[in-house]
């Protein structure tokens, strides 16, 4: 039986993964720290043999007993919310914490595959944005803890890679949705699915012309797994091209949820991207992979997920569990 170590394994991608490589007969250890993961996303797989969970953060040095033949390092907060609230932890998961990762990998002699981001292109001047385009980041603006911690993790991944012929996977995601994302983790999807299920308003920032494409996650975790299993060592935007305006987007919310809310405008926050569109070619040409799952089926399985949670959770202020401030 193949064994995986999946960082972050408790959030909303990691939880994903874990039941994937569940479905395709692994072993999965989960490591998590529990600041933003949530137990309750992989409660199901405790009573399974091949399924272990590790609280602990990857941050600090990791010791995992036995043969691990890959490692996907998905351990991050990755909302904007979540990265202004703990901006020094986002720097180390992704310095100190693929760092340790890639270590491990060494040390057992597998494969790792890390979560890199569209984030690294910052707000781009180049658009739909290939692999190749290197980015518009701002480092010391709201989003540089992210992005740039995601941009050193590119580069100490191929570092390890080209020094130490360490086998890697980079894949860029582009945003994604689904089920068990956090009610309250600010993005924009949970934001207007919890504001149309309170009877508030939905708050669009800006001026609500900035464009997304969004990604439901049964496929995005499709294109992880053909990466992984691929010989490809270069970055791949994994993503869905289906580009809307957030006003729109806005528009499509208050249909599918069939509010008597309206939209409302915010300000912008500083540094919002103005566009985002993954260029999917190379996924399609390395991995034959793209996208099968459209916003209309996507968005209504999450928003039934939303609408079974209990009422309280749609209550619950931005929360993060117990953290050291270092
Ligand atoms: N956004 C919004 N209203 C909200 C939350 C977010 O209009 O209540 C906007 C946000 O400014 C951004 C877009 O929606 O332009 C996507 O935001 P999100 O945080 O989901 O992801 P990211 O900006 O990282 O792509």
């Amino acid at each position: 039986m193949k064994r995986v170590l999946i960082t972050g394994g408790a959030g909303f991608l990691g939880s994903h993964l874990c039941d994937r490589f569940i479905k395709e007969g692994y072993h999965v250890i989960a490591m998590d720290n529990l600041i933003t993961g949530d137990i309750r996303n992989i409660e199901h797989l405790f009573k399974l043999p091949n399924f272990e969970f590790y609280h602990h953060d990857v941050s600090k040095f990791i010791h995992v007993p036995g043969e691990l033949d890959y490692i996907l390092h998905f351990a991050s907060p990755a909302s904007p919310i979540d990265y202004l609230k703990i901006p020094i932890q986002t720097l180390k998961v992704g310095s100190l914490g693929i760092h340790n990762c890639l270590g491990l990998a060494r040390v057992k002699k597998a494969r790792v595959l890390i979560a890199s981001t569209s984030e690294i292109y910052g707000d781009p001047t180049v658009h739909p944005q290939p692999e190749e385009y290197w980015g518009n980041v701002n480092p010391v603006g709201p989003r540089g803890v992210y992005d740039e911690a995601k941009r050193f993790q590119e580069a100490m991944t191929m570092a390890y890679h080209t020094y130490h012929g360490l086998e890697t996977r980079i894949v860029r995601i582009f945003n994604t949705y689904g089920p068990r994302m956090r009610l309250n983790d600010g993005r924009v999807l949970p934001a207007f699915i919890g504001q149309a299920l309170r009877g508030e308003d939905l708050t669009v920032f800006g001026d609500g012309s900035q464009t997304r494409s969004f990604c439901y996650v049964d496929d995005l975790v499709e294109g992880i797994y053909r990466l992984l299993l691929s010989d490809y060592a270069y970055p791949v935007n994994i993503g869905n091209p289906s580009e809307i305006t957030i006003k729109e987007f806005g528009e499509e919310i208050i249909k599918l949820t069939g509010t008597s809310q309206k939209l409302v405008l915010k300000d912008l926050p500083k540094d919002d991207p103005k566009q985002r569109q993954p260029d999917i070619t190379k996924a399609k040409a390395i991995l034959d992979w793209e996208p099968k799952v459209s916003r209309a089926e996507g968005l209504r399985i999450t928003y039934d997920y939303f609408k079974s949670l209990p009422e309280e959770e749609l209550y619950r202020a931005a929360y993060h569990r117990e953290f050291e401030k270092k």
